[in-house]
């Protein structure tokens, strides 16, 4: 048998971040082959440059590991509508969200026959969810209690199934604990990792702005589609009343998203002569709102201040013109999220 088939397995949360990265080169470098599972969700998808996913392909190419990537969509946004250990301080439900990413890890390891799953975890580093009850709980909630080790911190967590077993040995185990990344980057320097990346600081779901329009979206629609959430992603958001949002494009690309994102029955609204938004009417009294919410786009447009102007109104395959005023300041900013 080749040294290679004899390596036993083990999954690793991949996040793409540095101390997922280190976490795998120390559970390599104790000989284990490791595979990792990356998860997206509606509120991460890679893509938003924060380090938690940044670049997740390539460094896994990097680490020389098989990557699985997990998209976590409907079931994640049903765990939004009611999580069962809350939220932090923003919208952002992390006990709950690492338990199912957690939940796609096992199932993984099972599905390849691996030992245990190990992640990137730092006691202390995030309030949430790495204090050591929320680790706990994590582990008891995906059915995991002693099958997780977190390399960085394993030394001053409690002992592991693996330790146990003997197929790891805690003073190979870090002892890293806090919110400093010195040891972390002296480790990087060790291992051979160039340019590490960033402290991540959590998805969109942490951002203080983002959470109040995420919280508004939940308050207000039942369950929320992934197109709802990708609306939520761009432009100035106004709540005009419990049935109707309206949004307006900040920039070209935003303005071509829009349009994109429009559904049947939404409203899309834009200045005819003048450089300006594309603004989206979304909900039930939609229609109820449209001189309103073509005053507030041409405020968001160049037209001249005191000028009448005209906005194009267009719903499904019929167009309208309003000729409006600018709206002042006092009439929309109460209704801004
Ligand atoms: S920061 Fe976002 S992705 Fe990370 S655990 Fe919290 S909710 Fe999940």
């Amino acid at each position: 048998m080749s040294e290679e088939k004899e390596k036993k397995k083990v999954v690793a949360l991949l996040s793409g971040g540095l101390d997922s990265q280190l976490a795998v080169r120390m559970m390599q470098e104790q000989g284990f082959d490791v595979s990792a599972v990356a998860i997206k969700t509606p509120f991460c998808d890679f893509d938003c440059g924060r380090g938690c996913g940044f670049e997740i392909r390539e460094r896994a190419d990097d680490l020389n590991i098989n990557l699985k990537t997990v998209y976590l969509g409907d079931e994640y946004i049903n765990m939004l509508k009611n999580p069962k250990h809350g939220m932090g301080a923003g919208f952002n439900p992390c006990v709950d969200c690492r338990t199912m990413m957690f939940d796609a890890a096992k199932k993984h390891m099972d599905d390849i026959g691996a030992e245990f799953i190990i992640s990137g975890e730092v006691l202390g580093q995030r309030p949430m969810s790495q204090h050591e009850p929320a680790l706990h709980t994590i582990e008891k909630d995906s059915d995991l209690v002693g099958k997780i080790v977190r390399p960085l911190s394993a030394g001053l967590l409690p002992e592991t199934i693996p330790e146990k077993n003997g197929l790891i040995k805690r003073e190979n185990l870090g002892m890293i604990k806090g919110r400093t990344r010195r040891n972390q980057l002296e480790m990087a320097k060790k291992y051979g990792i160039e340019n590490p990346p960033n402290a991540g600081g959590g998805c969109l779901l942490t951002e203080p702005q983002f959470g109040i329009k995420a919280k508004d979206l939940f308050d207000h629609v039942e369950t929320p589609t992934i197109n709802d959430i990708d609306l939520l992603k761009i432009g100035r958001h106004f709540r005009l009343d419990d049935k109707t949002k309206f949004v307006v494009g900040r920039n070209k690309d935003e303005n071509e998203m829009i349009k994109a994102i429009a559904l049947p029955g939404d409203i899309l609204l834009e200045a005819k002569d003048v450089v300006g938004p594309i603004s989206i009417l979304r909900g039930k009294n939609a229609k109820d709102h449209i001189e309103f919410a073509s005053s507030v786009t041409l405020r968001y447009s160049d037209a001249p201040k005191d000028q009448q102007g005209i906005i194009t109104v267009k719903k499904d395959d019929s167009s309208e013109e309003v000729s409006t005023h600018r709206a002042v300041e006092e009439s929309y900013i109460k209704f801004r999220m």
